[in-house]
């Protein structure tokens, strides 16, 4: 007999808070009644905030982050509009053979996987090629735990001249990592409900920039579910042009609210602080990331290498049978040679402790070699720290003017 709840961290689907649960349980309603629009415009108005977008609109089609690609790719591009992307793992990987079967032309950077976005390559090309008319960025590639600096690349662009729409797929970011839609000059921002939003998957979620919104306008590919044109008309008074999800608008009312109240910034910080606890326990284990450099670390997926001769996948598949726990598997070229730890979305230390707890059994039944309770014991230490300092008021820091006021304060 099973027990207690499988213990969630995989980068997505993520846990859904009870409260957010609760506010989907509710009775169907008519999605053309009088007052619908009151509930809608706020929704989408609070979404603005989430994106950081206080200009543009926010979209919400029913479908997934897969959804919100081809939504923002057949809208604001059309076909043999040439493109610049890159990759370097499963999700960019994915983005680059959609935008080919769109008929985009797409120039391609491959970039080792554990590396990110590659600001001097995309700079040189932009300036050579100013017939390219998009430039995309996977945020954070949640195959290999791996954050770009999306302000960086709008800063290439500037410099390099381009007035190309900058595309930012933020399915693992937005809602859980920095993100500033308008600052970073991103015309279109891609999300998706069962991330960071801490929802059940249904929602492509697209920010789209006043730019983005006329070159809309102007754009040949076909599309018909997923027309902006039809969507804006609709939320413009309140509706949608087809029956929404409204139990899931509900929830996601509820998340939003759970979000603005902690402060988008806090969000930020909290998840910060919680993956640099999980960072310390996977170094505590002797073990390295996927991530090549602390400058590409993600706040939300950390992917683990693992030693040769252990199978990512049956580290996985040990921790789901015997300790009901999920982590992510290694996807595309790391397959077997990486398992995932998400941290993102509804998680605090004592989560993530368990986490670390679970894959440390999973590791050493796999027949790694480590210390049981190391990982563990090194990210108590640092949350314990990492806790204290917040209360006197400073972050996490090793220099030691504010340990001496901690110390001052006990
Ligand atoms: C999960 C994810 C997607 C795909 O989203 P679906 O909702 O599964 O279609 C795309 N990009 C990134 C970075 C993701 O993490």
């Amino acid at each position: 007999m099973k027990i207690g709840t499988t213990h969630l961290f995989v980068p997505g689907p993520t846990t859904v808070p009870e409260v957010v649960r609760r506010a989907m349980n509710v009775p169907m309603e008519d999605h053309r009644a009088p007052d619908l629009p009151d509930f809608v415009l706020d929704l989408l108005a609070d979404l603005q905030r989430v994106f950081r977008l206080p200009e543009g609109r926010v979209l919400l089609f029913p479908g997934s982050g897969t959804g919100a690609w081809e939504a923002a790719i057949s809208n604001c591009l059309s076909r043999g509009d040439r493109v610049l992307m890159s990759r370097y793992g499963h999700f960019s990987h994915l983005w680059v053979d959609m935008a080919r079967r769109l008929g985009l032309d797409v120039v391609c950077h491959d970039v080792a996987w554990g590396e990110g976005v590659p600001v001097e390559a995309y700079e040189r090309e932009l300036r050579v090629d100013p017939s390219i008319r998009a430039v995309f960025v996977t945020h954070n590639e949640t195959a290999t735990g791996v954050t770009s600096d999306v302000r960086a690349v709008r800063r290439a662009m500037d410099a390099a001249g381009s007035d190309a729409l900058l595309f930012v797929d933020g399915v693992s970011s937005i809602a859980s990592l920095d993100f500033r839609q308008e600052d970073w000059g991103v015309d279109v921002a891609v999300a998706g409900s069962q991330k960071g939003f801490m929802l059940p998957a249904g929602l492509a979620m697209l920010g789209v920039s006043e730019k983005a919104l006329e070159a809309a306008e102007r754009t040949t590919t076909e599309r018909c579910y997923f027309a902006f044109r039809d969507m804006l008309a609709a939320n413009d008074v309140g509706y949608f042009p087809y029956t929404p999800p409204l139990p899931l608008l509900h929830g996601l009312r509820a998340s939003v609210d759970r979000l603005l109240d902690e402060g988008m910034d806090d969000v930020v910080a909290r998840h910060h602080r919680l993956a640099e606890g999980v960072r310390h326990g996977v170094k505590a284990w002797g073990l390295d990331l996927c991530a090549m450099s602390p400058r590409w670390y993600s706040d939300t997926v950390t992917a683990v290498r693992l030693p040769h001769g252990v199978d990512g996948a049956e580290v996985c598949r040990i921790a789901y049978h015997r300790y009901r726990t999920s982590f992510g598997g290694g996807l595309g070229q790391v397959a077997g040679r990486v398992f995932r730890i998400g941290h993102l979305g509804d998680v605090n230390e004592v989560s993530c402790l368990t986490a670390l707890a679970a894959a440390e059994m999973a590791l050493l039944d796999a027949g790694v070699d480590l210390v049981a309770g190391a990982g563990v014991a090194a990210a108590q230490a640092y949350y314990r720290q990492a806790l204290a300092d917040e209360e006197v008021g400073r972050g996490p820091t090793s220099s030691a003017a504010p340990r001496a006021r901690l110390a001052a304060a006990r």
